[in-house]
């Protein structure tokens, strides 16, 4: 047994607690979370930390198998097509580079407080080190391709990866890549497979307006890349985000909606209402760098939307750590609590992820990791720029 205590507890499911304390039993798993009353307790094998205590947090969208790409793309580039094509030539690596990137990445996401990952997969090169280490992941296999003549090609062979992630991690599904990527063809497939699971659904969601245009009347500067490949037929026009998805995600399963960054008030209500149980994912430090600009959060708080935080991968972000995406809202939207982000991190993405029963809070029978903040700024109740995270357990 061992007890945890700072000047400040936020167990998430409650408000914080001043000088609370977690009770952990010899595997971590939550006994007991007291409430001194403002007291200081000394009690038997307790730690006092300074600074808050919150729960593991919970990266809801990231890319492991591209660590390799840190700090190698260049964001100068026109937004989301740069980005795409500088993806598809810069791809290729070692095999050395690619396995040693992803256990530096493994032990960075770690060190920075977190304790499970929605992760999206393309190929095999992550599966065997997510096994070794302490962190849940829950494995995306994804699946995109324009050409309607791959489609069948482009289904099986994700059907074939989702078979190999599943000998190694049960926590694995298929999953749509984005709306502009995936020829009508495809998406039969897809949403044929998609309905008839339960498994939670990921997809790239109004990152770009070159989406929306590419869509809509195949204008842009992606609609231009993908037309030079020869590659922009097997999609319909004159249409939208919200309708793709519509027509092909079932509503029943657990969705989360990646980056909205240029998602407006009509959109989050539509997809709200359509949609049986929608995640909004934020990855701030990756929109910055594709992008230049954030989603406006305030809006999707008004719409009453449940929202969770990603990083993404270091393709498009220098960092893989939640805590950092945490100082970024706070920092752009000083209107936020870190209470409300806080939840964001942890018990959103729990539930994003369906692991909500293990994850994301301080309550009985849980296991939910303990992340300690310091430098923290009690006046505001919220971290500053020089605030750090360190795993407690
Ligand atoms: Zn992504």
């Amino acid at each position: 047994m061992k007890r945890f205590s700072a000047n400040y507890i936020f167990p998430v499911n409650g408000h914080p607690i001043k000088n609370g304390i977690v009770v952990v039993n010899d595997n971590n798993i939550i006994v007991d979370v007291i409430d001194p009353k403002g007291d200081v307790l000394e009690l038997e094998s307790m730690e006092f930390h300074n600074g808050v205590i919150v729960p593991g947090f919970v990266n809801a969208h990231c890319h492991i198998e591209l660590s390799h790409l840190k700090k190698k793309l260049d964001n100068s580039a026109e937004g989301i097509a740069g980005f795409v094509s500088q993806i598809r030539t810069l791809r290729a690596s070692t095999e050395f580079e690619i396995q040693k990137s992803i256990k530096q990445a493994l032990s960075a996401l770690d060190d920075n407080g977190t304790v499970a990952v929605g992760d999206i997969c393309n190929t095999t090169d992550s599966f065997l080190l997510k096994q070794t280490s302490k962190i849940y992941f829950h494995s995306f296999i994804e699946v995109f391709g324009l050409l309607p003549s791959e489609a069948e090609l482009r289904y099986q062979n994700a059907k074939s990866l989702l078979n190999d992630a599943l000998l190694v991690n049960k926590s694995s599904s298929l999953t749509p890549h984005a709306t502009y990527s995936i020829s009508d063809k495809l998406w039969n497939f897809i949403s044929n497979e998609l309905s008839k699971t339960e498994s939670t659904v990921s997809i790239h969601y109004g990152e770009s307006m070159q989406e929306y245009a590419f869509l809509k009347d195949r204008t842009g500067v992606l609609a231009e890349n993908f037309k030079d490949l020869g590659i922009a037929d097997g999609i319909a026009s004159n249409t939208t985000p919200f309708e793709i998805v519509k027509k092909y995600l079932p509503k029943q399963n657990p969705t989360l909606f990646i980056h909205n960054t240029f998602v407006q008030r009509d959109e989050i209500k539509s997809i709200m209402s359509h949609f049986k149980s929608p995640f909004f994912v934020l990855c701030p430090s990756s929109n910055l760098f594709i992008e230049g600009k954030l989603p406006n959060v305030p809006l999707f708080i008004e719409e009453g939307a449940c929202l969770a935080i990603g990083t993404d991968s270091f393709a498009s972000s220098n960092t893989l750590s939640v805590f950092d995406q945490i100082l970024i809202l706070l920092e752009r939207f000083p209107i936020l609590t870190f209470n409300e982000v806080n939840r964001w991190a942890t018990l959103n993405g729990a539930k994003a992820l369906n692991i909500e029963s293990v994850f994301g809070s301080f309550e009985k029978g849980k296991k939910p990791g303990l992340n300690l903040i310091t430098n923290f700024d009690f006046g505001q109740m919220r971290p500053m720029a020089q605030s750090r995270v360190k795993r407690l357990i």
